[in-house]
């Protein structure tokens, strides 16, 4: 054992660790540890740290005392194994295999064979039973090796000479070229060697184990690790760990071999035992395909006390690390070997199922298999699947908006999309970019395409609010409405065309795919019964989401604006509606009275307008109140600017010119485009719009209020139990709040009387202003809600509807952040201005109530941020319910964090 002090450490021999030391020793290292404890057998070795990694790339050079601690361990290992490395009589011969704390499948350097040289060789071949073949294959596997990953040498020249070396044989197989042959090969891969590198392959061993321990350092940084990492937001300064491990090989002859296995079924959860077995063969021959596997259960006919050893291990193991775990072993000369062990990574179905089962088993508590799910694998069930059994080729690829799987007729206009999906038709709605108008279409269609627009586009919000799959910013297509069809690829699709759009991957495929829907949604909407049912599935999530119910302290709510969308999301769990946003309710027929008013030259006009509106907004609030019986319902006053009502000014302009042109009657239109130039903004994000159209336009808020607090009366009084909260939009100073509110609140006093209705008035907080004056507004405030779309739009000052098919690639690219802010929350910046207003808020009014209301309500990530800020509840889409209610449930177990990947 190596006597140095703790910090110096940089190497551990594999019973100095454990499987909880990752950190240091990466999960292969750490996990070879924990079997070498187990008293399994794994050929001994030692682990360089990831400490030692982390120093060589911050200097350029090995940490002092690294190579000591090396030159002890190496020691260690001779005198255990009896061999010594590079010995010619007898060496020892050593893996050098990188291992970083979370698994980058084949993202970093591997090199087999170290220790052998020209006269190691012939030690090999004595050690084989004077198998002269089989020791120069080894020498020229790790010229290749080493000369590739370690000396930077192509690849290809040896493939190359490999290959002359079979056809001068007249062979295509390996096998075929015998000692001779080989030895032969030794000496050209040599010559190419000495090529690339000026200088002689290294003979001494010692030299090749620190140049191999080096290369692996190095392939830390490697351009394919570097954009792993980044794709699997893994940090990029934990550093890979080195193993160095006695080789031991499955190519010795037939009672050898290699294999890898599952201790269940990876894809579904299945109980038994999967795997696949390749006799005579080195790892590396199983992942290059060179022979086709056997089933693993093949083992039990070929060496039976081997098989029922590893049968005897892997039940070890499952029952240690009460998980599934995936293993590499070899057999040589039918002694069996285990190289590598780790839970294994599975399909989200699979971690639902295992987490249950293991319940059952007595291994876990259910507190344990809440941990070791996701909400990213739920999202992943509840979506319709392509069965893309044959190969269907993508001819787009745009930003996957809203998940989910969708067949159908292309179609360019809503009015058309809906015609058909009377007549039974699926469709897709396909467009530049949709705006509210399309609001039916997309009600009507199977999905949406656009051609433009990110991920918090219109399109992509409101699909996702309606659970509906919707690909946006697709830029490889050209929509043509008017000529009905779009160009891709140098192909035409018209109107009635079948195309399928996957909302997860973003890709585009012409004609027909077919689709699987799921069964978890089946179950989430009641229609399976989870007690009924033999689906292993549906009861794991089932009994898993109960269990998140139980341990969730944050309420979840929904986003939705139609008692249709009220009742789904209730069906789904939602406990109230955290947004119910009216602007849709200004547009179809109602447009006309909207235009009333915006065009109305005296108070009475608006004020007759504004009377018209008001029936209509009372009965939408009550279908919704109704659904949401006795649930809270935060309705938000109007928040867009007016002219988003009116049609777009090209349009206009173009039809009075032309309508001027025949002489024909266009006094309303000349006002309509005279209203449209008035109220033009360059900026109207950031304009005339929330809490500043309730001040300007007289009645506007007013009507609303108190066709809220009419239509909370109107349930109640049939016996139903209304809970209104008003929430006023884009306030940024407490005095806006004020004026709204006491204009209100007179409303309401009036409305309400004796009714037994209460009314709540909160705000907002989507202007980073108001973040900042929390305080303030709390005062004035019953409640807050937090905009993050907006929140996030200002507080970066990126407009939300461009920047993420515009230029986030970039930004991407660079790691200025892992992942659209839009999309989960900027904890540090947009999170800060969060947890400011909580606290401040909270200080002025104690028990002041906190939601979130934004798109990040529904995300993962951002749920268990909002839980640590200490808000009620979290609202999002209809769909992305039992997401939050999971991930709302896994925060409050996980005061750590979490560690699933
Ligand atoms: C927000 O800004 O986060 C919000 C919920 O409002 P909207 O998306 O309607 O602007
Ligand atoms: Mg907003």
């Amino acid at each position: 054992m190596v006597t140095t002090h703790e910090t110096d450490k940089f190497v551990y021999d594999f019973a100095e660790g454990n499987k909880d030391l990752k950190d240091l020793l990466g999960g292969k290292g750490a996990n070879l540890a924990e079997m070498t404890n187990l008293g399994l057998p794994v050929p001994p070795g030692f682990t360089i740290t990831t400490g030692a990694c982390q120093a060589y790339l911050a200097t350029g050079r090995e940490p002092d005392g690294l190579a000591g601690q090396i030159e002890a361990h190496l020691e260690a290992l001779e005198r255990a194994m009896g061999r010594r490395l590079g010995d010619p009589q007898d060496p020892l011969l050593v893996s050098v295999r990188s291992g970083a704390r979370f698994s980058m499948p084949g993202m970093m350097e591997t090199v087999l064979n170290v220790g052998l040289n020209d006269r190691s060789v012939v030690g090999l071949s004595d050690q084989a039973g004077q198998n002269d073949r089989f020791a120069w294959d080894s020498y020229r596997r790790l010229i290749q090796m080493f000369g590739k990953t370690v000396c930077e040498v192509p690849g290809e020249e040896f493939e190359h000479a490999l290959d002359e070396a079979k056809r001068a044989k007249g062979t295509h197989d390996d096998l075929d070229l015998d000692a001779d042959d080989l030895r032969g090969l030794v000496e050209t891969y040599k010559k190419i060697f000495a090529k690339h590198t000026g200088r002689e392959f290294p003979q001494e061993p010692r030299e090749q184990l620190d140049l191999a321990i080096r290369a692996v350092f190095e392939s830390w940084n490697a351009e394919r690790a570097i954009l792993y990492r980044r794709q699997e937001r893994i940090p990029a300064d934990l550093g890979t760990a080195v193993n160095v491990v006695t080789m031991v090989f499955g190519n010795l002859g037939p009672d050898s071999g290699t294999g890898v296995a599952f201790t269940r079924d990876p894809g579904s959860g299945a109980q038994g035992i999967y795997g696949d077995y390749l006799a005579n063969a080195q790892g590396e021959d199983v992942v290059a395909g060179i022979r086709n596997t056997v089933p693993l259960q093949e083992l039990e006919r070929l060496d039976k006390t081997s098989y029922d050893q590893l049968l005897d291990i892997m039940a070890r193991l499952e029952g240690h690390y009460q998980d599934l775990c995936d293993i590499e072993f070899t057999i040589e000369r039918g002694k069996l070997w285990m190289l590598q062990t780790r839970v294994g990574k599975r399909t989200a179905a699979a971690a639902f199922v295992i987490a249950g089962q293991l319940v059952d088993e007595g291994l876990i508590d259910l507190d344990e298999a809440l941990h070791r799910v996701n909400g990213a694998q739920l999202a992943q069930l509840m979506f319709p699947r392509f069965q893309l059994d044959h190969e269907f080729e993508a001819v787009a690829r745009g930003i996957g908006a809203s998940p989910g799987a969708a067949s159908g007729a292309v179609v360019f206009t809503s009015a058309r999309a809906v015609e058909l999906a009377a007549e039974g038709k699926s469709v897709i709605l396909v467009r530049r970019e949709t705006n509210p108008d399309d609001l039916n279409g997309m009600i009507a269609a199977q999905g949406i395409l656009t051609s433009r627009g990110g991920k918090t586009s219109h399109a992509a919000v409101v699909a996702r609010g309606m659970g509906k799959t919707c690909v946006s910013g697709a830029d490889e297509i050209e929509v043509n409405v008017p000529a009905k069809r779009f160009n891709v690829g140098g192909r035409t699709v018209s109107e009635g065309d079948v195309v399928s759009i996957d909302g997860t991957t973003g890709k585009v495929y012409l004609g027909e795919v077919p689709v699987t829907p799921s069964e978890v949604v089946q179950y989430f909407e009641g229609s399976l019964d989870p007690e009924r049912t033999d689906d292993a599935l549906v009861r794991a999530v089932h009994r898993i989401m109960t269990h998140a119910d139980a341990r969730r302290r944050l309420a979840v709510r929904t986003n939705a604006d139609t008692g249709a969308d009220a009742a789904r999301a209730r069906r789904f769990g939602a406990e109230g509606i955290g947004l119910c946003r009216t602007e849709h309710m200004f547009l179809g027929d109602r447009r006309e009275l909207v235009e009333r008013l915006i065009l109305a030259a005296t108070d009475a006009e608006r004020t007759d307008a504004l009377a018209a509106l008001l029936p209509l907004q009372r009965q939408d609030f009550v279908e919704i109140f109704r659904e949401m019986a006795g649930l809270p319902v935060t309705v938000r006053l109007i928040d867009p600017p007016l002219h988003e009502f009116l049609p777009p000014l090209e349009q206009l302009a173009v039809n009075v010119a032309v309508a001027q042109e025949r002489g024909e009657d266009v006094a309303k239109e000349e006002a309509l485009l005279a209203a449209v130039r008035r109220m033009h903004e360059e900026n109207p994000m950031l304009g005339l719009r929330g809490v500043r159209l309730g001040l300007v336009i007289p009645g506007l808020f007013a009507m609303q209020v108190r066709a809220i607090a009419e239509a909370a009366v109107a349930v109640t009084r049939d016996g139903g139990t209304a809970c209104p909260e008003i929430m006023v939009p884009l306030v940024g100073a407490v005095q806006e709040l004020e004026t709204v509110r006491a204009e209100a609140e007179k409303i309401i006093a009036e409305v309400v009387g004796d009714s037994g209705v209460e009314v709540l008035i909160g705000t907002m907080i989507e202007v980073p202003r108001a973040a900042l004056t929390a305080g303030q507004i709390a005062e004035a405030a019953q409640f807050f809600s937090f905009g993050t779309n907006d929140l996030t739009q200002m507080g970066w000052g990126f407009s939300r509807d461009d920047v993420e098919g515009a230029f986030f690639w970039r930004y991407l690219e660079l790691g200025i952040f892992g992942i659209s802010p839009f999309e989960s929350i900027d904890r540090d910046g947009v999170g800060r201005l969060i947890r400011i207003a909580a606290e401040e808020g909270r200080a002025a009014r104690p028990g002041l109530k906190l939601g979130v209301c934004g798109e990040h309500g529904g995300d993962p990530d951002s749920v268990h941020f909002f839980h640590e800020v200490g808000l009620d509840y979290v609202s999002c889409s209809p769909f992305r319910v039992p997401v939050a209610r999971l991930e709302a449930g896994r925060a409050a177990i996980e005061t750590t964090g979490s560690d699933s990947r």
